[in-house]
């Protein structure tokens, strides 16, 4: 039974590896974006504020690593790679919405309930 839990463990613990390395990917693209073209705000579709009141955590580097409650969330296309190692694989799982913190935003602000970013 433990060798079940740990081997379903570790692999949650690369999936998580492999979410962080294609966050950290995308906030360079953003980073990079943002310095070419700082001009002004414009709202993100792939993105939407959480209700208030909703209990989620940030899933920036896994979570048990950010504390902080999610304020917003993305919808991300996770990698053939992991669909095919997920055990619980299905369809519906290859797209999925991510919480993030106000601080793991990449960038992005929240105004009037809406996710911005710098066009
Ligand atoms: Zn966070």
């Amino acid at each position: 039974m433990d060798k079940t839990i740990a081997g379903a463990e570790a692999m949650a613990r690369e999936v998580w590896k492999e979410a962080k390395k294609a966050d950290e990917e995308a906030a360079e693209i953003d980073r990079l974006t943002e310095q070419e073209t700082r001009t002004s705000w414009i709202p993100d579709s792939r993105w939407r504020v959480l209700a208030p009141g909703t209990d989620k955590q940030c899933q920036l580097t896994g979570f048990w690593l950010c504390p902080k409650k999610a304020v917003a969330e993305l919808e991300k296309k996770r990698s053939w790679s992991h669909r095919m190692r997920n055990f619980r694989g299905s369809y519906s799982d290859y797209y999925q919405w991510w919480a993030y913190c106000e601080d793991h935003l990449y960038g992005r602000r929240i105004q009037n309930g809406c996710v911005e970013k710098l066009s």
